[in-house]
């Protein structure tokens, strides 16, 4: 049984969908801004890119605002295809349901809360390595 309603699932698309407009807008600004005339290039292509390939052209940039863009394109087209397969709103470690505020704060959200400080723990410990 889904905590999360058909309307519910539908408005966070929504806002995902607008969030990633948006940041496809931030990206063309950092890219016209770029010294590297390849990036200049990528600006016309933006738009009709859909999230894999912007993700696959930015793979190569050093700029710290463009990876930090990528990582929140990846996670915002980890959800919407979360939606798409009927997989959204489940942690992705244990697979319970993330609590529907939850989601609605951050729509993003891949872990319940358990999972979600494990994994910060995991990373930290990661680093100290
Ligand atoms: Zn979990």
């Amino acid at each position: 049984m889904h905590q999360i309603t058909f309307e519910q699932q539908q408005l966070l698309q929504k806002n995902l969908l607008a969030e990633f407009s948006q940041l496809k807008e931030k990206v063309k600004v950092r890219l016209t801004a770029s010294s590297k005339q390849y990036l200049n290039d990528l600006v016309k292509d933006v738009d009709t890119m859909n999230a894999d390939a912007l993700i696959d052209s930015l793979v190569h940039s050093e700029s710290h605002s463009l990876n930090l863009y990528k990582t929140q394109i990846q996670s915002i087209d980890a959800a919407l295809q979360g939606i798409e397969l009927g997989l959204y709103g489940l942690c992705s470690d244990c697979e319970v349901e993330i609590e529907v505020e939850e989601l609605f704060e951050c729509p993003t959200k891949q872990r319940c809360t358990a999972c979600e400080i494990k994994y910060q723990q995991q990373k930290v410990k990661g680093y100290k390595l």
